[in-house]
């Protein structure tokens, strides 16, 4: 058996030599051997492995690799590579094997742009999969560390938001590729102005189309908290000192009654989705923060300041939302008990929370 495993991992490290442009991977569901017939399918830049003989080269892989690990010996590159990829691309779960490869990066023994797009093939299969994304943001940070002109800077942002994007759209609530978006916005874009801004718009049809995938909008709240961070003093790693800088772009409250204005569109097309409803209550915390300076005036003016406000569409207040919700509940009367339930739990939260009472009076 160890003399067929090897034979097939060859195979498979042969195939990855030959066509560098392999760009997903997974197992097919052929349960038994056919003689003489490899096991390794090569495809169109896609490669395979026929599932019966997954188990004997994940063994053979993994009990060579951690022989190695535990007496090291001198070992070419190649031989670790044919182990190390096949023990990740079938589970990616083993931190073991990826700190190994971290050590072969260090040591310059491997390209972390082939590390890059050997964790992306991984990611094809299991885009959900957490040791992955902490190995690819360690080969990233190693990689533009000290080197990297702002040009390529955005070429590798790009690249891992549309990665983001591919690998949410595989897995719903992939809380893993979406921590990983508003990470390069920290780490790699630091807050760049230009970049949220440019997310907040290219993720919108993005939410609009997965109404109930709760981390497409928490990615959207991590966002307009980006905003919130206001003057950055340090230049943008993209764009230098100008334009980022000088564009600090709309306030946060036209942004927040723009993003109120966009959900509330959506609640009225999509009834029973909690997902927006969590983040109307995003908003609504927002608005009530920055109520709070204000509280003196509205004490002074009481009445005809809250009117003023709302005229003046800056703000949000308990009586527009109240207005808002008799029309959700209007929408939901024949048909949508859940969405009636999730309306009754809003009005529970915000008497609770921040003290909007709104009367349950329909
Ligand atoms: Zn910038």
């Amino acid at each position: 058996m160890d003399v067929l495993a090897e034979r097939i991992l060859l195979d498979l490290r042969n195939t990855f030599k030959k066509d560098p442009l392999i760009d997903e991977f997974d197992v097919l569901p052929v349960h038994e051997s056919v003689s003489n017939k490899c096991p390794v399918i090569h495809v169109d830049h896609k490669i395979a492995l026929e599932d019966w003989c997954v188990k004997h080269v994940y063994v053979y892989a993994y009990s060579k690799f951690f022989e190695w690990r535990k007496k090291p010996y001198n070992i070419d590159s190649e031989c670790f590579l044919m182990w190390t990829s096949a023990i990740l691309l079938i589970n990616p779960e083993i931190e073991t094997v990826w700190n190994a490869r971290k050590e072969f990066v260090s040591q310059n023994l491997l390209l972390p742009e082939n590390e890059l797009k050997f964790s992306e093939l991984v990611l094809s299969r299991k885009p959900k999969s957490s040791p992955v994304y902490a190995h690819r943001k360690w080969v990233l940070q190693e990689w533009i560390r000290g080197k990297c002109t702002p040009c390529t800077l955005q070429q590798v942002v790009n690249h891992e938001l549309s990665l983001c994007s591919r690998v949410a759209n595989l897995y719903p609530n992939n809380y893993y590729a979406w921590c990983h978006r508003s990470w390069l916005i920290q780490e790699l874009c630091h807050y760049c102005h230009k970049t949220v801004s440019d997310e907040l718009t290219c993720t919108e049809r993005w939410t609009s189309t997965h109404v109930s995938d709760h981390c497409g909008f928490h990615y959207r709240q991590f966002l307009l908290s980006c905003y919130s961070k206001g003057n950055n003093s340090t230049p943008c790693p993209l764009h230098g000192d100008e334009p980022c800088l000088n564009s600090q772009g709309p306030a946060m409250a036209t942004l927040l009654r723009q993003e109120l204005s966009y959900l509330s569109n959506l609640q009225a097309a999509y009834l029973g989705h909690e997902a927006l409803w969590y983040h109307r209550r995003f908003l609504v915390h927002e608005f009530h923060k920055m109520e709070q300076p204000r509280e003196q005036l509205v004490m002074d003016e009481r009445g005809s300041c809250k009117r003023h406000k709302w005229d003046q569409g800056q703000g949000w207040d308990g009586f527009q939302e109240g207005v808002f919700l008799r029309e959700c509940w209007a929408r939901a009367c024949d048909t949508g008990e859940w969405e009636r339930t999730l309306i009754h739990r809003h009005i529970k939260w915000l008497k609770n929370v921040v003290c909007w009472p709104v009367p349950l009076d329909f």
